[in-house]
């Protein structure tokens, strides 16, 4: 069973495709919790849930009344009627992770559907969970951003970091860049160790590196000082417009 959480039109609001007209899907469910980025979203009967961001689309426990259960790919593809939109705009799938849906044949008939009709389709992926390339070929259409998850998350290293599926997913797939949230005390800390550990896995990937926060105050606080680590190590900066412009992660 897939669950969507939200669907809404948009501009791409971080990584390589910043200001890209994109219609975006949230599915519900993740693989991790990062509960080191310390967010706190109340839910529906006054608990204080902490996780990430996006924690509405990743605790089940606490948020799942606001999921829709999917049962037929119709369900998904009918929704870009909703919306005046250009011919082919692009499509950016993300959660929670949607790739824990990676092999279940609603998702699968849905992006061949996308893929079909010509859309552009966009992973915003953690990078940790293993896509068969061969038995599912759409995936070699799709374009990955690979947020995979530093120490800061919380998360075990050999849950947030596999070198495998990194490699397989940069050299499988139509595209991949990685795409890294950072606070200022993260770089402090010794950062860049980390991020290199991660992306010798693939190394020709380009790397962009995104202001951690869950508001505007947070992300914009983190803005200058992730500007100087990225011109000291050569990466991409990548602002977080969405949360910039409308000082939150929902619906825009
Ligand atoms: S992997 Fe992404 S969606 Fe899942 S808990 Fe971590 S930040 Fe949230």
């Amino acid at each position: 069973m897939l669950y969507l959480v939200e669907h809404f039109y948009s501009i791409q609001g971080e990584g390589r495709y910043t200001g890209t007209p994109s219609v975006f899907f949230r599915f519900g469910g993740c693989n991790m919790k990062c509960e080191g980025f310390g967010c706190i979203e109340k839910a529906s009967n006054g608990t204080e849930v902490l996780g990430c961001d996006t924690v509405y689309a990743v605790n089940k426990e606490h948020f799942s009344h606001n999921w829709v259960p999917i049962q037929h790919p119709h369900q998904l593809t009918s929704i870009l009627d909703q919306y005046e939109l250009p011919e082919g705009v692009d499509i950016v799938l993300t959660g929670g992770e949607p790739l824990i849906y990676a092999s279940d044949p609603i998702f699968i008939k849905f992006l061949e559907d996308l893929d079909a009709n010509g859309h552009t389709i966009t992973f915003e992926t953690n990078g940790s969970i293993g896509i068969d390339f061969e038995k599912f070929p759409i995936y070699k259409e799709c374009i990955f951003a690979l947020s995979i998850k530093l120490s800061n998350s919380n998360e075990p290293f050999n849950k947030r970091v596999r070198g495998d599926i990194i490699y397989s997913i940069a050299s499988e797939s139509k595209e991949a860049f990685f795409k890294f949230s950072i606070d200022a005390e993260s770089i402090n800390l010794g950062l860049e160790d980390e991020i290199i550990n991660i992306i010798m896995h693939a190394p020709k990937t380009k790397v962009y590196c995104m202001p951690l926060g869950g508001n505007k105050a947070e992300v914009e606080a983190n803005t200058e000082p992730l500007i100087e680590f990225c011109k000291s190590k050569g990466y991409n900066f990548s602002d977080r417009l969405h949360i910039r412009i409308w000082d939150q992660n929902k619906g825009v």
